[in-house]
């Protein structure tokens, strides 16, 4: 199956409920894990093993500079994305996000912490910090879902989750109208603090997305400030070249 495909792949998205892979539509139970076909997994998690993604930021650049990172704090040593922002994969963050298809959690987790343990940092995470909604946010959804896909991380990589190391302090400019400059100013009082100390020296954030890295950056900077000496991030989805795009016509 080809990307165009794949775009255009919505058999288990108009289907929600039936036990079928998300991405391929097929049923055979035995090789379904976390709600997702084996055969589509290892598909999935071959975009972010090419050598095409900035190894600091995940975008996937097809082998040009990166043009997202170059202002991060040290605070945020490393981010990692399983699948750029596009077709059937944006499709099914925004439905978890907007359509309370909560269920979609438990492929993208498993992605996600599958992504951690091929970047060989999943031994060295001490917990999982998902990002927080502000609260009026989060009580209109009804759910957090960095929180819900923090969860499945958790278990799959059988380390704690710290669901309230952080909160979201007041509510800010809507960020979708900004550079990523603004982005950071605009986020920087953001986070804060709300958990009680721990003796963790290594966490790994989990987002649903990542576009500038303002708001990864932001708390990273907040769990710093705490003694948190190396903390990682994972998002399911980032940014990408139009360039991406074209190899990945050739490679899937
Ligand atoms: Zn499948
Ligand atoms: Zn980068």
């Amino acid at each position: 199956m080809g990307w165009k495909e794949w775009q255009s792949s919505l058999v288990g998205l108009l289907f929600p409920g039936k036990k079928v892979c998300p991405i391929c539509g097929q049923k055979k139970t035995e090789v379904y894990h976390k709600g997702i076909c084996q055969n589509c997994a290892s598909r999935i998690l071959s975009i972010s093993k090419m050598e095409i993604v900035c190894p600091r930021c995940g975008f996937f650049t097809a082998g040009e500079t990166c043009p997202n990172c170059r202002y991060w704090s040290n605070a945020l040593f490393q981010v990692g994305s399983v699948v750029p922002y596009e077709g059937v994969f944006r499709e099914m963050i925004h439905d978890l996000k907007f359509n309370r298809k909560k269920e979609n959690a438990y492929p993208l987790g498993y992605l996600m912490a599958c992504r951690v343990k091929d970047l060989g940092i999943a031994d060295i995470i001490e917990a999982v910090v998902p990002v927080p909604l502000y609260l009026g946010r989060e009580i209109e959804r009804g759910y957090n879902q960095s929180l819900l896909l923090a969860q499945v991380i958790s278990e799959e990589l059988k380390k704690p989750l710290w669901p309230n190391a952080l909160t979201r302090k007041h509510f800010y400019q809507t960020q979708t109208v900004l550079g990523r400059k603004d982005r950071l100013e605009n986020l920087k009082d953001a986070f804060e603090f709300a958990g009680k100390e721990k003796k963790v020296r290594c966490v790994l954030l989990v987002d649903d997305i990542i576009t500038t890295g303002a708001t990864l950056v932001s708390c990273a900077n907040v769990l710093e400030e705490r003694g948190i000496k190396r903390i990682y991030g994972i998002t399911w989805a980032a940014g990408y070249s139009v360039k991406m795009m074209e190899k990945l016509e050739n490679i899937i």
